[in-house]
């Protein structure tokens, strides 16, 4: 712990990491056998806001004497962008799968065997999320607000973070993982404040997320990945370290299909008569390699 610190006193470290894996071409499934990416569908989800959550739009409106961060709306409606959704979905689902790891910029902070991904080669998350040159097999719309109050709260500001600083690293100067904040914050006082429009806590968005050509596996790994199976709560937005961004998924609807091809689909290969509760619940029961990070992951996070 560092909260004794001179010049950092007041900030509370509330974030741990997940540590980094071996990171593979995604050529083989659970057992190994080549995945066939014959899954297609879609899933209706409602994002409850568990505590106050806060994607800034960028711009400020003028309160008193003060200015005021804005969130991200449509007309006059606040939204989740799929584009924030689907990138704390994609660092949950690297963290807990054999993906390749992330892109660092010095060249001596880049841990060896990282192959890169493209549209030849990729592990589970590029071939599923997308990487340079290949599309992505997810599409995630904005979510639109079921039932969105805002709230102003006056929160410590923000500073960038930065790579440099030690408590990323271990001794060899790599990177130490996966950063999450955790789920449980430990308040601190910064002397400089801001304003911040916040959703309110217990605000309801709603959308469909469709995928296709995806692997039994890889849609494990994205239902997982949301917490659909209870055992953790994502956070997305802003502020995170002062206890705003923690959502909870719920699932509303889905269609899951499984595309003919001319072999047919065998009674185990099917998949349709499953619950994303299920196919959620499968992928820390069958993943081997990854059992450690999945368990570090649901204690940072846990609900
Ligand atoms: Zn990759």
């Amino acid at each position: 712990m560092w909260k004794g610190s001179e010049n950092l006193k007041n900030y509370a470290p509330n974030y741990d990491f997940v540590s980094f894996g071996q990171s593979q071409i995604y050529i083989g499934d659970y057992s190994g056998k080549k995945p066939k990416k014959n899954i297609k569908g879609h899933i209706d989800i409602t994002i409850i806001c568990l505590d106050n959550v806060y994607i800034g739009s960028g711009f400020f409106s003028s309160r008193n004497k003060s200015i005021c961060n804005e969130p991200i709306k449509f007309r006059n409606d606040c939204i989740i962008p799929g584009s924030s959704f689907k990138g704390a979905l994609r660092n949950i689902a690297s963290a807990v799968s054999e993906a390749c790891l992330p892109k660092f910029k010095k060249k001596e902070d880049k841990k060896p065997n990282n192959n890169e991904c493209n549209d030849k080669q990729r592990c589970i998350v590029c071939d599923m999320f997308g990487t340079v040159n290949y599309a992505s097999r997810l599409i995630i719309p904005d979510f639109k607000a079921e039932k969105a109050d805002t709230e102003i709260l006056e929160l410590n500001v923000q500073y960038g973070p930065n790579p440099k600083n030690k408590k990323y690293k271990n001794e060899d100067g790599l990177s130490k993982g996966y950063k999450f904040y955790k789920t449980y914050c430990e308040k601190y006082n910064d002397d400089k404040k801001i304003e911040v429009n916040t959703v309110k806590k217990g605000s309801k968005f709603t959308g469909r997320i469709y995928f296709s050509n995806i692997s039994k596996e890889q849609l494990s790994l994205l239902l997982f990945s949301m917490g659909i199976d209870g055992s953790f709560n994502m956070k997305i937005g802003g502020f995170k370290n002062q206890g705003l961004g923690r959502i909870k998924i719920e699932v509303l609807d889905s269609k899951i299909e499984v595309i003919s091809s001319e072999n047919k689909v065998t009674a185990s290969e099917d998949i349709t008569n499953k619950s994303p509760l299920e196919l959620a619940q499968e992928y820390p029961n069958n993943t081997q390699s990854r059992k450690r990070q999945i368990e570090e992951l649901k204690k940072i996070l846990k609900p």
